[in-house]
C-alpha cells in the first residue's frame, strides 16, 4: 500500500483538567483532581488516526523548541508518522488548549503560539509531488497560513494529488472568500451539520450539502450521533451512526475523517463503503476517553463492522 497522505495542519498540545467541582469565577481558586496532556489538533489527530489504521501519513507545521513541541513531535513520530516536515521555531512557543472538562461539556481556552505564526514560508512545497493525497484542517485558527489554502490545494492537484478539507468553524463567522476559492481545488469537503448550514447559508443539511456539490466533488456532512450525510453530483446518501456507549466525542469528527479517506483514497473502496467505515470510526472513537491516544487498526475497525446487524 504505497498511496503517501501528507496532512498540512496546526499543532498543539490539549491540556485537559478534569475533576473540577464548579465553573471558575473571578477572583476565586478551584482546585481540580485531574490534569493531564494529550495529543491535540485536528490535524495532529487526524494524522495519528490514519496512521493507526496502517495508512503512511507525513506531517508539515510548527512547533516551538519547548517541551510541548517535543511531545507533539513524539506523539506523531510514536505511530511512524514522518515529522521531516514539522518546523522547530526557537523564536515561538507550541501552541496549547486548556481544555476545562465537566461530565457533558468542556469550556476551552486556546494559546496559538505556533499554530497562528505558520504560513507559506514554512511549507516545503518541493516535497508535495512524493504524496498521493493533502489533507488539511482548521483553516480558522491557522492565521499565518490561511490565505494560502487555496494556493497550496491548487499546487497539490496540478501535481496529480487528490485534495480534502476540513475548515473548522469559522468564529467570525464570514465565510469568506479564501473558503469559496478553497472549494474549488477541493475533491472533498468535511463539515459538521452547524458549518454545512451556515457556509451554503441553508436550514437544510441535505439541502446545504447539494447546494455545495456544485462546487465540491464530494461533500460530507458529520452529524454526531445521527452519523453521516454525502452529497455528489448524483444525490445524496445518508448512513446511519452506530449505536454506542459514549464515553467522550473529542476526536470523533477527525477519525471520522481519517476512517473516509482510508478507505476512499488509500484503499480504493466505494464512497459508500467509506461512509460505513467513516462512521465506524467515529463511534468507535466516541467509545473512548481523548482524541488520539487510543486509535483503532483497520482490523479492529473491520471486526467492530462485522459486528453489527
Ligand atoms: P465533529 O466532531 O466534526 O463535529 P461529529 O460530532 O458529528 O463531528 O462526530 C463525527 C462522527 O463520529 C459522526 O459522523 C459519527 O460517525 C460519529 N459519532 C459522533 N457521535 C456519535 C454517537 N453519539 N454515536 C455514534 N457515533 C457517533
Amino acid at each position: 500500500m504505497s498511496k503517501k497522505v501528507l496532512v498540512i495542519g496546526e499543532l498543539n498540545v490539549d491540556l485537559i483538567v478534569s475533576g473540577l467541582p464548579t465553573l471558575p469565577a473571578l477572583g476565586r481558586e478551584l482546585t481540580c483532581t485531574g490534569l493531564s496532556r494529550a495529543l491535540g489538533s485536528s490535524s495532529a489527530i487526524f494524522s495519528r488516526a490514519l496512521a493507526g489504521l496502517g495508512a503512511q501519513v507525513d506531517f508539515m507545521g510548527k512547533v516551538g523548541d519547548d517541551d510541548n513541541g517535543h511531545f507533539m513531535l513524539a506523539q506523531l513520530q510514536e505511530v511512524g508518522i514522518g515529522t521531516q516536515g514539522v518546523v522547530v521555531d526557537p523564536a515561538v512557543q507550541t501552541g496549547v488548549t486548556i481544555s476545562l472538562t465537566y461530565p457533558h461539556e468542556k469550556a476551552q481556552v486556546t494559546f496559538l503560539g505556533s499554530i497562528a505564526d505558520y504560513c507559506l514560508d514554512d511549507v516545503n512545497l518541493d516535497a508535495l509531488g512524493e504524496y498521493a493525497h493533502l489533507h488539511m484542517a482548521s483553516m480558522y485558527l491557522q492565521t499565518g497560513l490561511q490565505s494560502a489554502f487555496p494556493d497550496l490545494l491548487r499546487r497539490a492537484k496540478e501535481l496529480g494529488l487528490t485534495t480534502s478539507l476540513d475548515p473548522g468553524w469559522d468564529p467570525k463567522e464570514q465565510w469568506n472568500s479564501v473558503l469559496l476559492e478553497a472549494l474549488s481545488a477541493l475533491d472533498i469537503l468535511f463539515v459538521n451539520e452547524h458549518e454545512v448550514k451556515a457556509i451554503a447559508k441553508s436550514e437544510s443539511v441535505s439541502r446545504a450539502a447539494i447546494a455545495l456539490a456544485q462546487q465540491v466533488d464530494l461533500v460530507i456532512a458529520k452529524l454526531g450521533p445521527e452519523g453521516a450525510l454525502m452529497a455528489d453530483q448524483g444525490g445524496v446518501l445518508k448512513s446511519p451512526a452506530f449505536p454506542v456507549q459514549v464515553v467522550d466525542t473529542t476526536g470523533a469528527g477527525d477519525s471520522f475523517n481519517a476512517g473516509f479517506i482510508y478507505k476512499y483514497i488509500v484503499e480504493g473502496g466505494s464512497k459508500s463503503q467509506a461512509l460505513r467505515f467513516a462512521n465506524a470510526c467515529g463511534a468507535i472513537a466516541a467509545t473512548r476517553v481523548g482524541g488520539a491516544s487510543s486509535v483503532p487498526s483497520a482490523a479492529e475497525v473491520g471486526t467492530f463492522l462485522t459486528q453489527q446487524v
